[in-house]
């Protein structure tokens, strides 16, 4: 049986059921690298040039970890567009090719092209050559593909119930996740499902919220159409799919009354971040809003400090609601202009990350 590895990084977080099951129905054994862990992240880190972002280090890590497992082929497609008219960022496309070029002992490479910006018909194409690796019939790549993705389809509806990716691969394998039902708090985390569901670079963010007394609401739980109808509200349309899926979640979760504040996760280096982050910032009006931005360096105290400080502010607002909410920090708690001019102007207390 050929072996073909999968790197748990990046696409992995969105479309690792598809392809599992894609490669085991024409025959594969689909063998994926496991979560990060620091030798995976130092490995990435020697390997990737100074300029990529900390997921795309990461990626390199997880292909060097499958490069000792002794497969056939390693999976790596460049995906450019998941959906009409919209984009995956330019490091995801460049991703193989800074792969190839950089390590020397990969075993065959499955390259792929994802692009349905405009039309289907090249991905079909793509999907027969993959296929082809295994197989020469072409109704058993088909219905391989469309296996996959039923599949897929399934996990996804576990995400609706407030699982993250990784959590909802992990149950679609069989395993068993119980979220926990005592909370007094409901967050809004945003961010790339590739750094915000892989417990190592997000430092284990979900699970440090939920030990900490709160229901933490993501953009894969939230309903896509509402998603949507949220982001078809910002002036211009974001044309990355990952882009508008978290400024259409942040300006729905805005709107939930349920909702106590909202985090962002970006990563530094992150092109994209440095827009969306800074956008979903500026619409947020209603809500207490923290951006945590991350990268190799990123100490776990001060994660942990910050969130604790979040999670303390927002039990103050919500138990003692005779408080003003003030900031404690910058011009505004000294300007003249007194409370009523200053929440007029629409100045949201967003700070505890000041
Ligand atoms: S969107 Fe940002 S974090 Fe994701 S691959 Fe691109 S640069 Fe890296």
């Amino acid at each position: 049986m050929q072996r073909v590895g999968i790197p748990q990084g990046l696409f992995y977080h969105y479309y690792y059921p598809l392809w599992k099951t894609f490669f085991e129905d024409l025959g594969a054994e689909v063998v994926n690298s496991g979560p990060t862990n620091r030798e995976i992240v130092e490995k990435g880190i020697a390997a990737a040039v100074d300029e990529s972002c900390f997921p795309v280090k990461v990626y390199f890590g997880h292909v060097q970890q499958l490069c000792t497992m002794g497969l056939d082929y390693i999976f790596l497609p460049r995906l450019v567009s998941v959906e009409p008219r919209s984009y995956i960022c330019p490091k995801f496309m460049g991703v193989p090719d800074m792969i190839k070029a950089t390590l020397s002992d990969l075993p065959a490479v499955i390259d792929m092209l994802v692009d349905l910006s405009k039309t289907n018909k090249v991905f079909d194409r793509e999907v027969v050559k993959v296929g082809n690796y295994f197989t020469r019939d072409r109704m058993a790549i088909q219905r391989a593909y469309h296996h996959g993705i039923a599949e897929q389809k399934n996990c996804n509806q576990i995400c609706q119930s407030g699982y993250s990716t990784t959590e909802a691969i992990a149950l679609w394998e069989g395993g068993q996740i119980d979220l926990p039902s005592r909370y007094d708090l409901q967050i809004g985390v945003l961010g790339h499902g590739y750094s915000l569901y892989d417990q190592t670079i997000s430092m284990n963010l979900i699970q440090r919220l939920r030990s900490m007394g709160c229901k933490v609401i993501l953009p894969e739980g939230c309903d896509h159409i509402k998603i949507e109808t949220a982001a078809a509200t910002m002036p211009k349309r974001v044309f990355w799919t990952l882009g508008r899926k978290n400024v259409g979640a942040a300006l729905h979760l805005a709107q939930q009354e349920q909702i106590d504040g909202i985090i962002y996760l970006a990563c530094f280096g992150c092109g994209p971040d440095s827009m969306i982050g800074d956008l979903i910032e500026r619409k947020i009006k209603n809500k207490p809003f923290m951006m945590i931005t991350i990268d190799e360096h990123t100490g776990e105290a001060g994660m942990i400090t910050r969130l604790e400080a979040f999670c303390d502010m927002l039990r103050r607002r919500r138990y003692a609601g005779s408080e003003s909410n003030l900031s404690a920090h910058g011009e505004y708690v000294y300007s003249p202009a007194g409370v009523n001019e200053w929440s007029a102007a629409g100045i949201h207390n967003s700070s505890a990350d000041q």
